[in-house]
């Protein structure tokens, strides 16, 4: 079978400091291996340590791991806990009154809510809602701006075992309208508005147009937050104000004790690849893999001020803002608005003013603050910050290395985590007391995690070649199914050919290097074949973005009766638009400059330039939308999640 080729060799390696090692939950190689072998020697055993060491359950499980019915694998399933309890209640004898979220708003204003509080909020909503007749398996869509109210409505309905479906802001009515049927919600939870950079955006109004569009019957109750205080339209009988409901309702609410494979929540992929899935996970092993993630790859430690810039409308939001961080008993920060709103010092700000320790982010925000404020992180004060962290898109080596000596002032290990919707939490990530880094490497494995480069046999490649990304071995937070398509769960991720319906199949390709390290090519869909060479994208974008002009860069390919492929890039310049005799000069000058870096094969052959790059909500680049524009077909996919269509217009027209 035909493996992908790597061609960009990166030789940067940073050890993790001894001082920082020192601390670390996993301190050191040897620590990191010992927790491998222990997986490695009693599978079941590790986890069910794991479990028991982590988690409070109500009913202790006996059994870890069901495979009698592969790929529906069954996690500690005669085992009852709580969500909810054991991001809340759990804390409250030993640190009610410590900080659970400082929440800062668009605009700027401070909130902090104690573990106490915010049990009381819990629970009050979590009456409310019972008071609407929701009860355990029902399912409830949230549609909220990014304030402690979406954390609120998210732990709510995982103390009484409702399901929740969250649906980004961002998203249309259309979008809405298919999560609310697909799910059969029973409640929208939504607010009047939300604020993001200084401008409003409809919530409720767009609910509203959702539940004009038919099917929505199942619907009894419409809940909204007030938060601008806007005019909203009003259907009596139906819509509820949240003040209103949770007005007199008890601050206490009995958890309902549910079975470790009840589903959490359902939430759909960022679509960067087609439709969205609708991913759902099971309650102990999800919530397993999140704190076993906080505890290894964060490094958490009680006094951290955690960070993570996700929406909760993403997987990183679920697992990193509203689960982990809680399950963890951590203080963490919370922010309404965006990167660049007033400036694009504003994250740097909120690292000072709150003195964060751990903050992650994504790399499309990453290689925006670096075009726009290259300098800004020194105006700021981060010597409170020990570890940053990179999910959602390879991070290119360019953009590691400023986030690495610029932001981390090249004392902060950088951890890049490679993870999906489907697997819940960090699967290959460096634990950073622990594994010396490389620029643009996801690194080893978590402990458990049983990670491989197959070809299309399933048999493991070399090192130095690419393949498929696999995982070997059932794990505890990987999703259950796709919600109502048993069947495409199963074709999607356990095709029989590859590794005869036993692996899980990522859908990225990916190799390793002779020190076992993983480096993620790009999208298996999106795999170049020129002239009989298989290229992954990363690479070539990673050589682009290395290049002084460029900021953020797509390749793809376009057929070619010859070569198979020719190479299509994409390119957004730190300037502005090239003009006139500029476009061929600059094109020159980056087509020679791949050839330079990783070899005339690479070498592109049309370059396009734009303002951005045509991407999903969360912002991830949609090469599916360039490949067909490099072949000048029109764009007949789903774009559902697509964040700025208006930029396909501008990336349609040939390079002269
Ligand atoms: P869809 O599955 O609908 O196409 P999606 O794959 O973008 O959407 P997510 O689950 O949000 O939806 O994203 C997971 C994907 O993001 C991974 O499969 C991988 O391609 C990419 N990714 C996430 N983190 C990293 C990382 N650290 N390095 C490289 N790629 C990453
Ligand atoms: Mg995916």
């Amino acid at each position: 079978m035909a493996t992908i080729e790597s061609i960009l060799h990166e030789t940067r390696v940073f050890s993790p400091s001894a001082e920082f090692a020192k601390r670390a939950n996993i301190s050191g190689m040897a620590a990191y291996q010992a927790l491998c072998d222990e997986a490695k020697s009693d599978y079941a055993g590790f986890w069910g340590r794991l479990a028991r060491d982590h988690i409070n359950w109500h009913k202790p499980f006996t059994r870890v791991l069901d495979e009698s019915n592969a790929p529906f694998y069954k996690w500690f399933d005669d085992g009852e806990l709580n969500v909810s309890w054991n991001c809340l209640d759990r804390h409250l004898a030993t640190q009610g009154d410590k900080t659970a979220i400082i929440f800062e708003s668009d605009e700027g204003e401070i909130t902090h809510c104690s573990y106490r509080e915010l049990h009381e909020q819990v629970c009050q909503f979590a009456n409310g809602l019972k008071s609407l007749g929701v009860k355990q398996g029902d399912r409830v869509v949230i549609y909220m701006p990014m304030r402690i109210e979406a954390v609120i409505a998210m732990q709510a309905c995982a103390r009484i075992g409702a399901i929740h479906s969250v649906v980004f802001g961002g998203f249309s009515a259309k979008s809405v309208h298919e999560r609310i049927v697909d799910a059969g919600a029973s409640v929208v939870i939504t607010a009047d508005e939300q604020t993001r950079g200084g401008k409003h955006h409809a919530l409720k109004a767009t609910v509203d147009e959702a539940m004009s569009m038919g099917n929505t019957d199942l619907v009894r109750a419409v809940v909204v937050y007030r938060h601008t205080g806007t005019d909203i339209g009003w259907q009596p009988g139906r819509d509820k104000w949240w003040h209103e409901l949770v007005e007199g309702q008890a601050s206490e609410c009995e958890p309902v004790w549910v079975n470790a494979e009840h589903p959490l929540f359902t939430l759909y992929t960022s679509g960067s690849t087609g439709k969205p899935k609708g991913v759902q996970h099971a309650t102990a092993g999800y919530l397993l893999g999140v704190m076993t993630s906080m505890h290894w790859i964060f490094d958490y430690q009680p006094d951290d001020i955690f960070w993570c810039t996700a929406d909760v409308g993403w997987i990183t939001g679920h697992s990193y803002v509203t689960y982990g961080p809680l399950a963890m008993g951590a203080t963490q920060v919370i922010f309404e608005g965006v990167p660049t709103y007033p400036d694009a010092g504003r994250f740097w700000k909120i690292v000072q003013d709150h003195k964060v320790t751990t903050f992650y982010t994504a790399p499309t925000a990453i290689r925006s603050l670096m075009k726009l404020g290259p300098d800004l992180p020194q105006q700021y004060d981060l010597s409170s910050l020990r570890l940053l962290g990179s999910v959602g898109e390879p991070i290119n080596p360019e953009a590691w290395m400023w986030y690495y000596t610029e932001v981390g002032q090249s004392r902060c290990p950088v951890v890049d985590t490679w993870w999906q919707t489907e697997t819940g939490c960090h699967m290959i990530a460096p634990a950073p007391g622990a594994v010396p880094l490389k620029p643009g490497s996801c690194t080893l494995p978590l402990p458990g995690i049983d990670a491989a480069v197959v070809d299309e046999a399933g048999h493991e490649v070399e090192p130095g070649y690419g393949g498929f990304l696999v995982i070997k071995r059932p794990f505890p937070s990987q999703l259950r199914t796709l919600w109502n398509d048993p069947e495409r769960f199963k074709r999607a991720y356990f095709p029989h050919d590859i590794g005869g319906g036993r692996y899980y199949l990522a859908g990225d390709s990916a190799h390793c290097d002779k020190d076992g390290y993983f480096w993620i090519m790009g999208r298996a869909d999106d795999v170049l074949n020129v002239s009989g060479h298989r290229l992954g994208t990363m690479e070539i974008e990673s050589a682009l973005v290395a290049h002084p002009y460029v900021t953020e860069a797509a390749v793809v390919g376009r057929p070619h009766e010859v070569k198979g492929e020719t190479i299509v890039a994409f390119v957004v310049l730190k300037n502005k638009l090239p003009q006139g005799d500029q476009v061929a000069e600059i094109t020159a000058t980056l087509r020679d400059w791949v050839a330079k870096e990783i070899g005339p094969i690479a070498r592109p052959e049309e370059i396009r330039f734009g303002e951005n790059l045509p991407k999903t909500r969360s912002g991830k680049i949609m090469r599916r939308l360039l490949r067909a524009l490099a072949k000048g077909e029109e764009i007949t996919q789903d774009t559902s999640t697509l964040e700025n269509p208006a930029i396909l217009e501008q990336l349609k027209q040939p390079a002269p």
